[in-house]
């Protein structure tokens, strides 16, 4: 088999975010679809980067995802050691070539990853914050913060309402107003404004769910050490279940941080490949790592560094914050792992107004199933390239 052409986009329309995905197809007949994670600032880059492979690619045999990843790797020369924009590239690319491994076998990914030893998926209600609004009958909901705490109260309670058992809400990712917080206002030690809407906020979400819901913190990787030990000092009397990227990622501060903060720390989509792993397991200071599927380096990488994770006794709940096709591109490798934590389940995914993916899953009573058809199981639709803002087909 051998990969004939491959077909770019980036889509828009979403009233939200754009989402870039790649779709490589070969000469079986068989084509396979991946996501890059980078609707944060680094979509564009990645899609100048999905370019720049697919010369690479083109010819090659899509069953040797080892060879695959690893020439890209050294290929990349100074992006060896990670970077987002060349990470979301490999990492579709990677996703892509599962995908179609899995429909030249007629399996799903999982069954090539190990095979599945659960049939559900626990979920939590992933950033509160933007809302948690009743779906329509298409499951969708107009994106709408929260902002007050009577919004917080009501998209809490929506969530539990809906099943979930565990949410995720970033307290100060928006100030009084609604607005997104400016440079200065929110990276370092914060003033008694910020610190006192940080604790009415986080009371108001645990009065909301009730004693018996799981709370995860969110930051952002928004504050330094300082800031973040502000934070952690209140929130530790509100029973956190883990406290998500309190500062930027390094093994040296995230080493302080497990001296100071007495709550769980998880972090991973902000770090890159197993080499980059491999001191905050050695330091054992992440009790989580969060490495997202679409920028770690596909499956190919993120499986490596999900079982380097065990051997350390460190828990996975991969990040996922993309269209659809994420979440199927998650379930298939924490259907597998033994040390699977939690999946998370974007707000965002309950914004998506046009059918730019075959499915859309929302949990039922707070699960997800295990996928069951070939691939990832999903794929982009004709709507995707009608959405488009970029699309660009390389042979
Ligand atoms: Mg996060």
């Amino acid at each position: 088999m051998k990969i004939t052409k491959i077909d770019l986009l980036t889509v828009g329309g979403l009233d939200i975010i754009s989402f870039t995905f790649c779709r490589v197809y070969t000469d079986a007949g068989i084509y396979g679809d991946g996501e890059v994670a980078g609707i944060h600032g680094s979509g564009h880059a990645a899609f100048a980067m999905l370019q720049d492979f697919a010369k690479y690619l083109i010819g090659k045999d899509p069953m040797k995802t080892e060879l695959i990843w690893e020439d890209m790797f050294k290929t990349s020369f100074w992006g060896q050691n990670g970077g987002p924009a060349v990470f979301n590239a490999m990492s579709a690319y990677d996703i892509a070539l599962w995908d179609i491994k899995g429909k030249y076998f007629n399996v799903p990914v999982s069954t090539l990853l190990g095979g599945a030893s659960r049939d559900s998926i626990r979920c939590y209600a992933s950033q509160l914050q933007d809302g948690w609004w009743p779906l329509d009958e298409n499951g969708y909901s107009e994106p709408h913060t929260a902002i007050t705490l009577a919004e917080i109260e009501q998209s809490c309670r929506q969530a539990v309402a809906e099943g979930y058992t565990c949410v995720k809400i970033d307290c100060l990712n928006y100030d009084a107003n609604g607005v997104r917080p400016t440079r200065g206002m929110r990276e370092q030690m914060l003033e008694p404004d910020y610190l006192n809407l940080f604790r009415k906020r986080i009371e108001c979400v645990r009065k909301a769910i009730g004693p018996d819901v799981q709370l995860i913190v969110e930051n952002h990787s928004r504050l330094d050490s300082f800031g973040a030990c502000q934070i952690a000092e209140i929130a530790k009397d509100y029973n956190i279940l883990y406290f998500e990227e309190p500062n930027t990622p390094s093994a040296y501060t995230a080493e302080y941080l497990k001296e100071k903060i007495d709550i769980p720390l998880a972090m991973g989509e902000r770090i890159y490949t197993r080499w980059q792993y491999i001191p905050y397991l050695e330091n054992r200071t992440l009790r989580i790592i969060q490495p997202d599927i679409s920028n770690c380096g596909g499956y190919t990488e993120t499986k490596k560094v999900c079982d380097m994770a065990h051997a350390y006794d460190v828990g996975v709940q991969i990040h996922t914050c993309g269209s659809p096709l994420s979440t199927h591109i998650a379930l298939q490798l924490e259907a597998v792992i033994p040390n699977f934590a939690i999946h998370e389940h974007h707000s965002l995914l309950r914004n998506i107004k046009y059918p730019i993916t075959k499915y859309n899953w929302q949990p039922q009573n707070g699960c997800l199933p295990v996928p069951t058809e070939p691939g990832i199981g999903n794929e982009l639709t004709p709507k995707a390239w009608e959405l488009a803002e970029a699309k660009m087909t390389i042979e």
